[in-house]
């Protein structure tokens, strides 16, 4: 009898196992999906080895379609642009979108698959993004990688669905982007003796720029061409560049190229980090650094930094004393908040809104601004309680710079592993439903002082920003560990075929 029972066993679970779908190896994970099960139900592998490319297409773009296949689910206008609903059948894929923005997601979920599965199975997808800013953001001043290094990432990015490129082009260590107005910030200060990072920061205090062409030096910026090429790059990829022009901390370089911004003391002050707020002339430097800024980068928002000014100086430099006493300021955060405020108001005047690091919360808010809550996620909190715009890139979770693995290349702070990043939730409970939309989304930073090498960028980067995708894109009851570490599995594999390095990095790379 017991034989019996297990022979039973094995045959239903043999059956329940061929009645099963096979499983869908995209990430992010769609909203919904069917698929067809069984051998019949996969495409031909010759059909599909090319991207699904030899697959007739039908596209329809029309919003009463795409609602009608939503049935009942109630999406926002931003959402509907890029859902899409694909039936992918043997010999032909249907494809319906509200707007093109869905036609490309949809089509970046077929190439997907077909790059992921040699015969990928006949199925129906129905899926939009659960939240609008999913982004990635690379610190190109403390090493930096160039035009096409970028443009990679950029269809990584685009493959993951992943639509905010925020791009840190200005710090300490060097100033990459081309600005007519102060061509000092290129011809100098794009370019230093020491290629790794800590060999030119040695005890938190920046070292030496040398002038442009100098045989050996090291370093690089983006002309107006370049920044056209990869603008165009990432626009044919639904993606947005999101440039940051730090102030009023982290200006050491700026100071290198133009001593007049900054605070000018007896003993030349002790922190050679920020700008003078006190004086017009920085804030004219500001304005027309943003003003070429804005004419190369049509994106909605401007970051402005705002982060660890040390503010010392401020307390002693006669310009910035007289200009806390005129605007009636009490201390340093709130000559910090008068900074902010005002370049927020210029960014305003030429139809820009802000992003700040949390540190902006201090002092006072400006009105307007979208805060980037990395100091854990109280920053962000308090700042959606008060009415702002919120991305999530806490450094716990996000900061991709950390380590992966103790035993990994140069590990630094603390241990973020791929189930780490994998496990962050945006939405806190705490959040009330109506202040939901607040919460814009999630952002992985490469911050880069370890970082010098193209490869260990992607190390750094890879699979960890397939989780960031999948948080930022796919429904949270549709999260589940133990299946992406095997999607992500897969799609690691894939990627090292392509030319990226992916940790683990495999013995060949
Ligand atoms: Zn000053």
């Amino acid at each position: 009898m017991k034989r019996i029972l297990i022979a039973l066993a094995l045959v239903s679970g043999l059956m329940s196992a061929k009645a099963q779908p096979q499983p869908i190896n995209l990430i992010p994970v769609p909203a919904e999906y069917s698929v067809r099960s069984g051998p019949e139900g996969r495409c031909k592998s010759s059909i599909c080895s090319k991207e699904l490319a030899c697959l007739k297409e039908k596209v329809r773009i029309s919003e009463k379609a795409l609602l009608r296949r939503l049935g009942g689910r109630n999406l926002s206008d931003w959402q509907l642009k890029s859902a899409y609903w694909i039936e992918l059948g043997k010999k032909c894929v249907k494809i319906v979108a509200a707007d093109e923005e869905g036609v490309f997601y949809a089509r970046q979920t077929l190439k997907m698959m077909a790059s992921l599965d040699s015969t990928p199975p006949c199925c129906t997808i129905l899926d939009w993004p659960r939240f609008r800013y999913r982004g990635l953001m690379l610190d190109e001043s403390r090493h930096f990688q160039g035009k096409d290094f970028v443009k990679k990432q950029l269809e990584m990015m685009a493959l993951l669905k992943m639509n905010r490129f925020h791009f840190h082009l200005v710090d300490n260590p060097g100033w990459r982007v081309q600005i007519d107005a102060y061509p000092r910030l290129t011809k100098l200060t794009a370019w230093r003796p020491q290629a790794y990072f800590w060999d030119w920061e040695k005890n938190e205090i920046g070292g030496p720029f040398v002038e442009e062409g100098t045989p050996g030096a090291y370093g690089g910026y983006y002309t107006k061409q370049d920044v056209a090429d990869i603008l165009s790059f990432a626009d044919e990829r639904h993606i947005e560049v999101i440039p940051e022009i730090e102030m009023p901390g982290h200006n050491y370089e700026t100071r290198a190229a133009y001593p007049e911004l900054a605070c000018q003391l007896p003993n030349g002050g002790k922190d050679p980090w920020e700008l003078c707020p006190g004086k017009e002339s920085t804030f004219e430097f500001l304005e027309k650094v943003l003003l070429e800024v804005f004419e190369m980068f049509p994106s909605q928002y401007i970051h402005i930094g705002g982060d660890e000014a040390r503010k010392n100086n401020w307390k002693i430099c006669p310009d910035c004393q007289a200009r806390m006493q005129a605007e009636g300021l009490k201390s340093a955060e709130e000559l910090q908040s008068y900074t902010i405020k005002r370049m927020e108001r210029f960014a305003h005047e030429h139809g820009k809104r802000i992003i700040g690091w949390d540190e902006i919360l201090q002092g006072g808010l400006a009105p307007d601004a979208t805060v980037m809550s990395w100091h854990g996620t109280e920053a962000g909190l308090q700042a959606v309680r008060e009415g702002h715009d919120v991305i999530f890139t806490p450094t716990h979770y996000y900061y991709l710079d950390y380590h992966q693995d103790p035993a990994q290349f140069r590990p630094v702070g603390r241990l973020v592993s791929l189930e780490k990043v994998y496990s962050f939730e945006p939405m806190a409970e705490s959040i009330p439903e109506a202040d939901a939309h607040h919460v814009l989304g999630v952002q992985g930073n490469l911050w880069t002082e370890h970082v010098q090498e193209a490869w260990h960028a992607e190390m750094m980067l890879y699979p960890r920003a397939f989780a960031i995708a999948e948080t930022g894109w796919s429904q949270a009851e549709r999260k589940n560990w133990p299946d992406f570490e095997r999607r992500a599995s897969v799609l690691s594999a894939v990627a090292r075929k392509w030319g990226y390095t992916v940790y683990p990095p495999s013995p060949q790379q």
